[in-house]
């Protein structure tokens, strides 16, 4: 299985169903995981779908609307009430940590691992985290407060040396790496070998996009151009279209415009308004649009390859 992917905690808008919970998602690129929106009960289905809540490094939240917030005062909690020492780094629209303290102070709760809130304010995309394996970029939507999408791309692996060429040509180590960063090898002759002889591309970097909650934009399309997993909402189906545009949400027809304008590789609907049983209708008008369609389901596990 791929290190990179995406398990859905929450598929839910507004109020949490027995099928659905509200909006959150593990996110995990190699060894770090990442929790990406908290709605109520996210630590719950942390622990049903078998997630160390002590190993989430960082946490984003889109914007602060209930159904994507109202989780994480209790998981901060529980992070500092089961012993947590390491740091971890909040990702929040600005007002978070002003209600955070609030709420720490009417309630004594105490987080003593060292707990860094990023408030968020800028307006256009701006990379907020990088590290040496990928780097996490937030991109304002249209809603009806302050809301941020996320792209998550891994930074280019090195390339992988062809069979044989270290024996071949004697590379030391530090020719071994500089061949892999794409350098040509110079041998001591002055003869020049082009690097395509000695390395190979076996793998490229991804990149996944979570966008929610949204009104529908085409303005998102340069952002999401060519990501090769696209989450986006999709609160409504299109009977609902007038009522998705009054709260600034999408249908899955909309979602699946943007996918197929942006040119992305897959596209994974979520944010279903409890009214929907069966996510069918949904389904098949977004794949009516952009086949590569699939829609979130609840302790579902999606790569990203
Ligand atoms: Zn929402
Ligand atoms: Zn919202």
């Amino acid at each position: 299985m791929s290190d990179f992917y995406v398990l859905i905690l929450g598929s839910g808008a507004a109020t949490p169903t027995f099928a659905r919970n509200c909006s959150g998602q593990i996110v995990n690129i190699g060894s770090t995981k990442m929790l990406v929106d908290c709605g109520e009960a996210t630590q719950n289905h942390l622990r049903r779908y078998h997630q160390k809540i002590q190993s989430i490094k960082y946490i984003f939240l889109s914007h602060l609307h209930g159904d994507h917030f109202f989780g994480l005062p209790g998981l901060i909690s529980t992070m500092h009430l089961c012993g947590r020492k390491e740091p971890l780094t909040l990702f929040a629209p600005k007002g978070v940590k002003a209600a955070l303290d609030l709420l720490f102070e009417v309630s004594g709760t105490h987080v003593d691992y060292p707990f860094e809130i990023v408030e968020m304010d800028h307006n256009a995309p701006r990379v907020i985290l990088q590290t040496d394996k990928f780097h996490v970029t937030a991109f304002p939507l249209q809603h009806s407060m302050p809301t941020y999408g996320f792209i998550f791309r891994q930074e280019e692996p090195l390339l992988n040396l062809k069979p044989g060429v270290r024996d071949l040509y004697g590379l030391s180590n530090e020719w071994c790496m500089r061949v892999k960063r794409g350098d040509d090898l110079v041998l001591d002759s002055g003869v020049v070998v082009p690097n395509s002889e000695l390395a190979q591309r076996l793998h490229s970097a991804h990149s996944y996009a979570y966008c929610c909650d949204t009104a529908y934009d085409e303005s998102l399309v340069p952002t999401l151009r060519d990501v090769d997993l696209l989450c986006m909402e999709s609160t409504f189906d299109n009977a609902f279209a007038a009522m998705a545009e009054q709260r600034q949400h999408c249908t899955a027809a909309q979602a699946a415009t943007i996918a197929s304008l942006a040119g992305v590789k897959r596209l994974l609907l979520t944010h279903f308004s409890a009214r929907y049983k069966n996510l069918d209708p949904l389904l098949s008008e977004a794949q009516a649009v952009f086949p590569a369609t699939e829609c979130a389901s609840d302790g579902h596990i999606y790569e990203i390859d």
